[in-house]
C-alpha cells in the first residue's frame, strides 16, 4: 500500500480509495458490502474490487459470513485481518536497544531487549540491530512477506529530507545513515525518526491521544528531547530537527559551565537528563563524604534516585536542580506553542513523585498565568513502551496509512 502514483493519476486515486475502505474496514470491526458503499459514497463495482483485492491479494480483510437479510439480497460480511500482517518497531537507544513485533491490530507478538555499551560505535550497534530483528522474526514464526515495514526510533538531529542523521550528541554520529544497511537486510520499508518525536506518536496513536490532539511530548532519558504534535500531525521544522529542546541553553554566562556532548555549554540536558545527573554527582561527590552515594562504586541515574527517595541530600540536590530547570525549560515552551497537554516520559522520569511533583511545581510557577486556559501536565501512558510504539505506528501511519 506504499506505492507512490503521480496525484490525481487512476492508481493514486484508487490508491486512496483502498486506504479509505480499509481504514473503515478496520475501525468498524465488521462491515457489510453494502454499508461500505454507503459510508464511502464510492459505487458497488469500484467497492467490489478494492473489497476483493483486500480478501485475496493484500489479505488485509476476510469475509466472515452472510448477514441477516432485511429484504432482498442478504448482506455479505468483511472485517479486518489485523493478524495477517506484522510490524516491528525500534528503539535504539544508547545503553540498550529494544525490539517489538506486533500484528497490525498493535499486539505484541515477541519483544526483545538488548543491553549495548554507550561507547560502542555505529557498525557495531547495527550488528545487533539486524541480528535483533531477524530474532523477533524467527521467534515470532511468521512469514517475511507479510512484514509491512520496520520503524526505527533514534536519539539524533535526523535531517527528513533525506533520512541523514546528521549529528547524534549521545551516539556521537556524524551523517549516519541507517535507513540504507537495513534497507540492504530487510526488504521492507523502514522508517527512521528522532526518538522523542517518535514516542511523541507514539502518545498519540496508543496513548493520550485519545483526549488531546495538540501536546507536546518532553523526553528526558540519557538525553533530553521533545516531540511536538499540532493538530494530530507531527511538527518537524524546516529542516526535521524541531523539539530539540535539550540543547536550549538553560542558564546565562559567557564562560565556566559545563560542556554539553553539542558542542555547546549549559544546554538543559547537562543538569537534568540521566547523562548529566550523573556526570554532576560523579564530579561533586567527594565534596559530601555524609552521601550514601559513597558507598557505591559505580553511579547510575537510578542509583541516585533511590538515595534522593530515601533522603540523601546530596542526590536530592542535584535531582532538584534538574527539576528546576526542567520546569522552567518546559514552561517556556508551554508559552511558545500553547499545547493542551504536556506529556512526560522517559526513563528518568520514573525516578519518583518527589522527582515530578517539583517538576510540577516550577512548571506552574513559571507558565504564563491565564485562568481561562489550562494545560494539562500529564505523565506518558506508554512508559518504557513508548518508543517501539511510536515506531510500530510509524509504519501503520505512513506505510498502511491507518488513521490515528
Ligand atoms: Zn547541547
Amino acid at each position: 500500500m506504499s506505492s507512490q502514483h503521480p496525484k490525481g493519476s487512476a492508481e493514486y486515486i484508487n490508491r486512496l480509495n483502498k486506504i479509505k475502505v480499509l481504514n473503515l474496514i478496520r475501525e468498524s470491526g465488521e462491515i457489510s458490502r453494502a454499508e461500505i458503499v454507503k459510508e464511502t459514497g464510492l459505487s458497488a463495482p469500484t467497492i467490489t474490487r478494492i473489497v476483493d483485492s483486500l480478501i485475496n491479494t493484500e489479505k488485509l480483510a476476510s469475509q466472515v459470513g452472510i448477514g441477516e437479510s432485511k429484504g432482498g439480497r442478504p448482506p455479505v460480511i468483511v472485517q479486518f485481518n489485523g493478524e495477517n500482517g506484522y510490524v516491528i518497531g525500534i528503539d535504539w537507544g544508547r545503553t540498550h536497544i529494544y525490539g517489538v513485533l506486533s500484528n497490525l491490530n498493535g499486539e505484541a507478538l515477541t519483544k526483545l531487549d538488548v543491553r549495548t555499551d554507550a561507547t560502542d560505535d555505529f557498525e557495531t550497534d547495527l550488528k545487533r540491530v539486524v541480528n535483533l530483528i531477524e530474532k523477533l522474526i524467527f521467534k515470532s514464526k511468521i512469514d517475511i512477506n507479510k512484514l509491512s515495514g520496520i520503524g526505527v526510533a533514534a536519539a539524533g538531529f535526523i535531517n527528513k529530507r533525506n533520512d541523514i542523521v546528521e549529528f547524534s550528541p549521545n551516539f556521537n554520529w556524524k551523517d549516519i545513515d541507517i535507513k540504507k544497511p537495513l534497507s540492504e537486510h530487510f526488504k521492507v520499508p523502514i522508517i527512521v525518526d528522532n526518538v522523542s518525536r517518535v514516542m511523541a506518536q507514539g502518545e498519540l496513536m496508543y496513548g493520550v491521544g485519545d483526549k488531546h490532539k495538540d501536546f507536546i511530548f518532553i523526553n528526558v532519558g540519557y538525553g533530553i528531547g521533545s516531540g511536538i504534535i499540532m493538530k494530530g500531525q507531527p511538527f518537524f521544522g524546516f529542516d526535521g530537527i524541531a523539539g530539540e529542546i535539550g540543547h536550549n541553553r538553560i542558564i546565562g554566562g559567557i564562560s565556566g559551565g559545563l560542556r554539553c556532548s553539542c558542542g555547546k555549554v549549559d544546554c538543559l540536558e547537562c543538569y537534568s537528563s540521566g547523562r548529566g545527573i550523573t556526570e554532576i554527582a560523579t564530579k561533586q561527590l567527594s565534596l559530601y563524604p555524609n552521601s550514601t552515594l559513597n558507598k557505591l562504586s559505580k553511579l547510575s541515574t537510578e542509583k541516585i534516585a533511590i538515595a534522593a527517595k530515601e533522603g540523601d541530600e546530596f542526590a536530592l540536590q542535584i535531582f532538584n536542580q534538574a527539576a528546576d530547570y526542567l520546569g522552567i525549560a518546559i514552561a517556556s515552551t508551554a508559552n511558545l506553542f500553547n499545547p493542551a497537554a504536556i506529556v512526560l516520559g522517559g526513563r528518568v522520569m520514573n525516578s519518583g513523585n518527589f522527582f515530578t511533583d517539583r517538576i510540577k511545581q516550577v512548571f506552574n510557577r513559571e507558565i504564563i498565568q491565564q485562568p481561562s486556559r489550562r494545560i494539562e501536565l500529564l505523565q506518558s501512558q506508554l512508559g518504557n513502551e513508548a518508543a517501539v510504539q511510536g515506531a510500530t505506528s510509524l509504519i501503520l501511519h505512513e506505510v498502511m496509512n491507518f488513521r490515528v
